[in-house]
């Protein structure tokens, strides 16, 4: 058995139990296990067979035993169970983005074997991209409404149905809340459009597509329409508008945008030059600089920057200013291995009264410095807006990590004073961290336009702590697409020969 078939399979239980709404420590562990598998030199036949399991990093006694379970019998037992069992009740908490995503990536494709199944596509709150989903929405187009129909009646994942016409609410076996809608091709962009939403954006558009052409975009029956469009652009055209991304759908003043040509031209991921707060073995990630590196090559990065946990974070077996000064030395020799700017950083901590995990000597020889709270979540408002306000004072940090420290479904972000952290990150000229942690997206989208509205940039960052998960930066571009940004906003768009000089404005004033 190769490592990688290992990890799918302990990914694929962390992805289910996710859904569920399991423990988020359980659900960790397995997703640990398997980028710790994945990133082995070794074949993990041979470490089972020395008993060697429980020294790999991140396997305890529990994920040993599951994972030698997996290598002799090639299957999980409890994978098996969790994807027979059903939870028919549903779950009601709402799911992350990511878990959303994911289950999409699996289901999508039996969705679009059903009987008279042309396409299939992912509307609604995903489409949206919003942080999480309470029920994810699929439109299915047929060639026979009727027979897709019986087809998710009969199917065996699909439980507690409720039809309405053809549109039909049902809850996964794995508790996730679905709505299928079924539509005839020429029904399907009208649909498309409806079903993203928001409704209230839906509901502005359609009043002003009424006035001009006396259409009702929001009356029209399933199956029975006159008019049939062949892009969404053609909806907004008839309001009078250009087309405006699903992601800008909120009613947060998109249309007013629209109506004076001020809509922003949202960043893409193909804008997107290098990451700037990555972990790797040196504290707690789970690979070597090299595969972080590798990756990075891989999705066409210009750079990356290595930014391990500053010496007091003893959990994250953070470094000693003896170990940085090694690593730079390391990272110096590596360099002309890649075809990408590999930049020496640090994720220093902002210590109790808002000093620096590190001195400004040692800071000062560092090309990325990120600073963030990892200790004292519950100190009162003002001890925490203050400690993060000086430690931006600080000429040598460059990005504010995880502004808010919040953990979806976790732990609320902490009491700080946000109007005063923009203030104090505008004066100070500090960068403003969309962190892309699937239950991190720290900074919000929210968060993210009044910063932008206030002149502040931003720096869409992964904190990475294994390959798989610099794919991360997905989420962290939709939580920027949706908090407005365009290109501009984001320094990571800035190309390696200018990215240094320009997160270095603040030392050099
Ligand atoms: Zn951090
Ligand atoms: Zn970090």
């Amino acid at each position: 058995m190769q490592n990688q078939d290992v990890a799918k399979i302990l990914n694929r239980a962390a992805r289910i139990l996710a859904l569920r709404g399991e423990n988020r420590y359980r659900i960790r562990a397995y997703q640990r296990a398997a980028q710790a598998v994945a990133a082995l030199p070794e074949n993990i036949e041979e470490i089972v067979k020395q008993n060697r399991l429980q020294k790999i990093e991140g396997v305890g006694k529990a994920l040993a035993a599951k994972i030698e379970e997996i290598v002799s019998t090639g299957k999980l037992a409890l994978l098996e169970k969790l994807e027979q069992e059903t939870t028919p009740a549903g779950n009601n908490k709402e799911i992350l983005l990511a878990w959303a995503l994911a289950f999409c990536q699996d289901f999508l494709p039996e969705l679009k074997k059903l009987a008279a199944v042309k396409k299939v596509a992912v509307t609604g709150e995903m489409r949206r991209r919003q942080e999480t989903v309470q029920e994810i929405n699929f439109l299915l187009v047929s060639k026979d409404v009727e027979a897709t129909k019986m087809a998710i009646c009969r199917h065996q994942q699909l439980h507690r149905q409720e039809w309405e016409q053809y549109s039909c609410r049902a809850v996964h076996s794995f508790g996730v809340r679905l709505r299928l809608d079924l539509v005839v091709e020429a029904d399907y962009i009208q649909q498309l459009w409806l079903a993203t939403g928001s409704q209230e954006h839906v509901k502005a558009v359609a009043r002003l597509v009424y006035e001009k052409t006396g259409l009702n975009l929001l009356q029209a029956l399933p199956f029975a329409n006159s008019f049939s469009f062949a892009t969404e652009a053609d909806i907004y055209k008839l309001a009078g508008l250009p087309l405006i991304e699903p992601e800008l759908r909120e009613n947060r003043g998109e249309i007013a945008a629209a109506q004076t040509g001020e809509l922003p031209i949202l960043i893409r991921a193909e804008n997107y030059k290098g990451d700037l707060h990555i972990h790797t073995n040196w504290s707690d990630g789970t690979a070597s600089i090299e595969k972080m590196a590798e990756k990075a090559v891989e999705m066409d990065y210009e750079y990356i920057a290595i930014t391990d946990h500053s010496q007091s974070l003893k959990v994250a077996r953070g470094l000693s200013i003896q170990r940085l000064a090694e690593q730079k030395a390391y990272l110096a020799k590596l360099q002309a291995k890649y075809n990408l700017r590999i930049f020496c950083g640090i994720e220093v901590d902002i210590l109790d009264d808002g000093s620096l995990d590190a001195p400004d000597e040692i800071l000062a020889q560092l090309d990325v410095v990120v600073a963030s709270v990892h200790s004292g979540f519950r100190q009162s408002r003002e001890k925490l807006t203050f400690r993060i306000c000086k430690a931006m004072q600080n000429p040598y940090v460059q990005i504010l990590g995880h502004p808010t420290g919040r953990l979806l479904g976790h732990r609320d972000p902490y009491d700080v004073n946000i109007d005063e952290i923009l203030r104090t990150a505008k004066a100070t000229g500090t960068i403003l961290e969309i962190n892309s942690s699937p239950d991190r997206l720290d900074i919000t989208d929210k968060i993210a336009l009044q910063a932008k509205k206030a002149g502040i940039k931003m720096a869409v960052n992964t904190d990475a702590h294994s390959p798989l998960e610099m794919d991360n930066i997905d989420l962290g571009l939709s939580v920027a697409r949706r908090g407005w940004l365009n290109a501009n906003d984001v320094v990571n768009t800035v190309p390696a020969r200018e990215i240094l000089d320009w997160l270095h404005r603040k030392r050099t004033g």
